[in-house]
């Protein structure tokens, strides 16, 4: 059994879900069978983290709920073309660059609940992306390494 962290395309809310597997939750993604617990929506995806930036502090600018859709749409293709996609790697990579063990950069991925947890157990920096931040092209083809 694998829990994951989703997020529900429509409205933002974050919930867990138990699968068999991971393929259990691609199958029943693909049915249309996961819904979301608050509002019904069925455009429900794994939460995908990416590392925190420091210096990328929101400071207190222009209201962001107005700027939102233009930096959307930016920041989907700004993690598009700088971020590496490490896929269900994000935890082990992320672990390793806050250890040290390889160098830092931008990478975004998925991970589980358990994952998750663990990374903030340890004080690893991650943030969730914002639905509205995740490239829609994500890569699906596992090959590339
Ligand atoms: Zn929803």
């Amino acid at each position: 059994m694998i829990r994951y962290a989703l997020t529900c395309e429509e409205c933002d809310a974050c919930f867990d879900a138990w699968f068999a597997g991971s393929q259990a939750f691609d199958k029943q993604a693909e049915a249309g069978q996961l819904q979301c617990p608050q509002c019904d929506g069925t455009h429900v995806v794994k939460q995908v983290m990416a590392p925190s930036v420091s210096g990328t502090k929101k400071t207190s600018g222009p209201d962001p709920e107005k700027v939102f859709g233009r930096l959307a749409a930016k920041a989907r293709q700004h993690v598009a073309e700088n971020f590496d996609y490490v896929s269900d790697g994000f935890a082990h990579e992320a672990r390793a660059m806050h250890y040290g063990d390889i160098e830092h950069r931008p990478i975004w991925g998925e991970t589980t609940a358990e994952e998750r947890e663990a990374l903030a157990d340890e004080g690893v920096p991650a943030t969730p992306l914002h639905p509205a931040f995740v490239p829609r092209a994500a890569p699906d083809d596992k090959d590339i390494n």
